[in-house]
Parts: C-alpha cells; structure tokens; sequence
C-alpha cells in the first residue's frame, strides 16, 4: 500500500486506505476482506511520522476444534521516515526507522503492514479463549456438550491445567 508523500502538508494529515489484501502479500486463502489503514502521519522538517492502524478480517481454522470462524485482525503501526540525500533506495535503518530517497513521492507501507498483522495475530488461534477442543477418544466436538467418554473434561490435552481430574 503506498502512501503518497508529495501530497501530504506541513503538520498533521489523515490516512486511510485500502487495499485487496493479496496485493500487500497476505495469503488469498485466509484473508478475503479489504486491508483498512488508517490513522495520521505528521509530516515535519525531519521526515514523516506514522501512527497507523491497520485491520482486516481473516477466515481462520481452531487449533483446538478445528471449526472455521473469521475474526478481525488488527495492529499499529508507528513508523519514521527521514529524507537523505542522493538516490539511495529506501532502507530500514532500525526498529520503526526507515531512510527514503530525497525526492521520494512515495512510499511502500506494503512490508510494514504485513509484520504489524503477523504480530497481530495470537500463538494459537482459537475460535474462542475457552474453547473446549474435540474429544481425544471419540472426537466429538466438545463445545456442543459431553460426549460420553470418560475423562473428557481433560478434553483437547492442551496446555491448561484442568479444573478437576
Ligand atoms: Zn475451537
Ligand atoms: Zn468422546
């Protein structure tokens, strides 16, 4: 997604953009809703100074119960970029901190989006934070009541302690 930096005035500007989510390289499979940036950059003798937000929907699958739900996955973005001079292409120089070319119209957010929607998303993605899992015997899905085995409240086998054994 490309920012149009000739365009922006001296001081606070709004943002908001959107783009098809596999055009900033997120995977078609998972991600089917537009890509919404938002949010201000404040341009100054020093560069550009981003305060962005970006959300979009993802079509996820439980790690526990394996059900399919879509949720909203979201994340700022804060970033600065400073002019230098000569041609030099754009280059990340730290955490945040980029350098663009002195006379650079533009420029590609596409990389940065990516990261802050990766970092958006959990370790484990579940279709919900008390997901029940399936049975590990039977494989009914344990959300929808007991199944009838034994010991099913150990349920998923998953990494929390169970309220009683
Ligand atoms: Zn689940
Ligand atoms: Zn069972």
């Amino acid at each position: 997604m490309f920012i149009r930096l000739a365009a922006l005035a001296d001081g606070t500007n709004t943002v908001h953009e959107t783009s098809a989510p596999e055009e900033i390289g997120l995977d078609a499979e998972i991600f089917h809703s537009p890509v919404e940036l938002t949010g201000e950059v404040h341009r100054s003798e020093n560069g550009f100074d981003f305060r962005l937000h970006v959300a979009t929907e993802g079509d996820f699958v439980c790690d526990r119960c394996a059900v399919g739900f879509r949720r909203t996955v979201e994340s700022d973005i804060r970033l600065l970029a400073v002019r230098r001079t000569g041609h030099a292409p754009r280059e990340r120089e730290a955490e945040g901190l980029v350098t663009i070319g002195m006379h650079d119209a533009e420029i590609n957010l596409d990389q940065e989006i990516l990261d802050a929607l990766i970092l958006g998303l959990p370790m484990k993605i579940l279709c919900r934070e008390d997901c029940r899992g399936l049975c590990p015997r039977c494989g009914a899905d344990l959300n929808e009541g007991p199944c009838g085995c034994e010991n099913t409240t150990l349920g998923y086998g998953g990494d929390e302690t169970p309220e009683k054994l």
